[in-house]
């Protein structure tokens, strides 16, 4: 069955309901087999652990369309090994990966028709696990929910790359011992208020310095920071707050082995941005935000430019763009084909 009522041109970044997602609950020690439903709507106990205390974490990466048709998983075993480091952060059962990968396979296949054209954007999957059941007291809770569901988004950048400006902010979205690096709803819960600040002062997003001592930079909104020194160093952040982005490990790989640049995770430190050519975000959502400049201390600081993106920046976007889409062959082990 096609899809006509899309306009694969317009598509945003906006919930669609799609024809399937995967379903599964671990109740007394185990996970059940899981499966497909139509049924959007989760009819979940009022004491459930993810509403009240934040038991919840999840994922998101895509499945893109190849110019043969076929259909590309980029790295889902790293957001399955992700997803099960959240969970034993949140003290919540653990997803094994086949059953995560299978789950994302069973997904993409029965949705098929909503995989955007090569080109045009990708499914965009979001598994996650939340603590359900009837419970009031702080604790684990005794139920889970393990699911995933699909949306088609088009491609961030309808025009090509461009930068954006950020700004310093002050708050913090993760405590230094904290849960930074698990993709755990209340990071996000703590970004709204930054995030909708820095908006509305005409930035794309609040950078988040250290919680420790508020001098190194950490992330980007919900990005992963980089920056390409003048000698030709890929540097991103060391820290433990920090969310392991997939695309970042993939940009650093990328970075020394194709690129031939000099790849360091260390400190950023906010007083040192000077030495930086070029900066991004980093993400599954844009894959690359180009950062124009950031914003700290009443003063704007540019890197390469406000308005183009560098060279560096771009062959990087190429580069890894090319792999998803399979125009370009990727490390071994980073794509996994839908069978359809
Ligand atoms: C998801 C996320 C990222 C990016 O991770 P990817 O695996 O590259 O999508 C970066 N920072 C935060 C806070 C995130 O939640």
């Amino acid at each position: 069955m096609s899809n006509e009522s899309i306009n694969w041109d317009k598509l945003g970044f906006d919930y669609i309901k799609t024809d399937k997602r995967y379903l599964s609950v671990w109740r007394d020690g185990a996970w059940d087999a899981g499966t497909l439903t139509e049924d959007n709507v989760l009819h979940i106990s009022e004491g459930s652990t993810a509403l009240h205390y934040g038991q919840q974490c999840f994922e998101g990466l895509k499945a893109y369309r190849c110019q043969d048709g076929s259909i590309n998983l980029f790295r889902p075993d790293q957001n399955a090994a992700r997803m099960a480091r959240s969970c034993a952060r949140l003290l919540m059962p653990q997803v094994p990966t086949d059953v995560f990968i299978e789950a994302c396979k069973q997904v993409v296949k029965a949705n098929e028709r909503f995989v955007p054209p090569y080109g045009k954007g990708a499914l965009y999957l979001r598994p996650f696990v939340i603590g359900v059941g009837d419970n009031v007291g702080v604790r684990t809770a005794p139920e889970f929910i393990f699911s995933v569901f699909a949306i088609p988004v088009g491609s961030y950048f309808k025009g090509g790359m461009t930068p954006h400006n950020f700004i310093i902010s002050g708050y913090d979205r993760a405590a230094p011992q904290g849960t930074g690096a698990a993709k755990v709803g209340g990071n996000y819960a703590a970004s709204l208020m930054p995030g909708a600040e820095a908006k509305k002062q005409g930035f794309a997003d609040a950078i988040y310095l250290d919680p420790l001592t508020h001098s190194k930079i950490e992330e980007v909104g919900s990005a992963n920071f980089f920056g390409i020194t003048a000698d030709n160093e890929f540097i991103t952040p060391k820290s433990a707050s920090v969310l392991p982005g997939i695309t970042r490990l993939s940009l650093m790989e990328l970075a020394a082995s194709r690129l031939g640049l000099k790849v360091i995770e260390g400190d950023v430190l906010i007083d040192e941005i000077g030495k930086f050519k070029e900066a991004g975000a980093c993400g599954t959502a844009a894959v690359i935000t180009p950062i124009g400049g950031i914003q700290y201390n009443g003063k704007l600081h540019v890197f390469h430019s406000e308005t183009e993106v560098g060279p560096i920046t771009k062959k990087l976007y190429a580069e890894l763009t090319g792999i998803q889409s399979g125009d370009v062959e990727g490390p071994a082990g980073w794509i996994v084909k839908v069978a359809l």
